[in-house]
């Protein structure tokens, strides 16, 4: 089989409403924006697509480099291919996502010749898996503690806070989402890269005494020896390699320091499928979990095929919370039966697009 043609299909992507409240003063979410979908036709009879939320970034990627690269290619020769575009990165300096489209197009085309589900063809694992609720920035604690009380109502069994960035507020909120929740049901933070080395023990000796389950990402991820010391002086468990660029490389080094007791993993930041893979297999060597970052359909199959994962994130960002369409009422996320991927589209899109099946 043959890669024919690389298109991108651009498409006007709305604002998320409301909109992703991030910590005081910075936005979490733009209005609307020009994505794209990543089209991968082959003499197969079979196309391939991945999406991106830089329509217009990913176009010009494409047009100077991808389609002279990608077309004539053999589409299942996914290793090669991802060494290819590392390779290019080094030239180009991709933003981090690009290899991920193109990866995950690439794994759609090979399900969809098997006629085999991704997570199938990976060596499934399971067929559902828990989701966490994963909050936005709320207002205030007495909030906080409303939305977790409508998240454990909806099914969901763990809670994980993006909050403030203010080390006192955020512990101070931390304690009492544990004394308002009990200690049966497993809390996480998410720091998002808010912290110096000085706040970030502050705060991990707080959720160390609340018992939370894992503190993610609360510095920058340039400095593993800054992690290290983190580790060496916090007892709750770090979870570690969710942006750094070249995750897929460096998440080695976090695990080498013994900061981290469980890695980042899923497809937007670490070159796709193939490379989030990677780092489950790294990872499982070490007998770390390996946490798979954000929802979407590729990070479903992820989280099938990869056996030292245990959740599903999803996104919580409005109050009344409303639960994910793929979230059941038990707060379980289920395996995809449709091949490849399984994207799903509009029929105007699926028109636009060439698929008539
Ligand atoms: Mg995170």
């Amino acid at each position: 089989m043959r890669i024919t043609s690389v298109d991108v299909e651009l498409i006007q992507v709305p604002a998320r409403v409301p909109e992703f409240r991030w910590r005081e003063g910075l936005p979490g979410s733009d209005g609307p924006t020009t994505g794209a979908w990543l089209v991968i036709r082959t003499d197969g009879g079979v196309t391939g697509f991945g999406f991106c939320h830089s329509g217009i970034i990913l176009n010009d990627i494409v047009e100077r480099r991808l389609r002279k690269e990608l077309v004539g290619a053999d589409p299942l020769a996914r290793e090669f291919l991802w060494n290819r575009l590392w390779e290019l990165d080094r030239i180009e300096y991709f933003p981090v996502y690009i290899n991920g489209v193109v990866d995950v197009a690439l794994w759609d085309i090979a399900g969809k010749a098997a006629g085999m589900p991704v997570h199938q063809l990976l060596g499934s694992f399971r067929d559902a898996i828990p989701a966490y609720a994963s909050t936005v920035t709320f207002g205030g604690i007495s909030e906080y503690l409303d939305v977790a009380d409508q998240c454990l109502e909806l099914g969901f069994r763990a809670i994980k806070l993006h909050a403030w960035g203010d080390v006192r507020a955020d512990a101070r909120l931390s304690r009492a989402l544990r004394e308002h929740v009990g200690d049966d049901i497993p809390l996480m933070y998410d720091g998002s890269a808010g912290f110096d080395l000085a706040d970030a023990i502050y705060l991990g000796d707080a959720l160390a005494d609340a018992g939370y389950l894992w503190y993610e990402e609360p510095m920058r991820e340039s400095s593993v020896t800054a992690y290290k010391r983190l580790g060496e002086r916090v007892a709750v468990p770090l979870l570690v390699g969710e942006v750094a660029a070249g995750a897929h490389m460096n998440t080695a080094d976090f695990i080498a320091t013994g900061a981290a007791t469980a890695v980042r993993t899923g497809w937007t930041l670490r070159g796709g499928i193939t490379g989030s893979m990677r780092i489950a297999h790294l990872a499982d060597s070490y007998l770390l979990r390996a946490e798979v970052h954000a929802g979407s359909l590729p990070n479903t199959h992820l989280c099938m095929a990869i056996s030292n994962t245990t959740y599903y994130e999803a996104l919580i960002y409005s109050n009344p919370v409303r639960r994910p369409d793929e979230v059941d009422a038990n707060g379980l996320v289920h395996a995809i039966d449709r091949p490849g991927i399984g994207w799903e589209f509009d029929a105007e899109l699926a028109a636009r697009l060439g698929i008539h099946d």
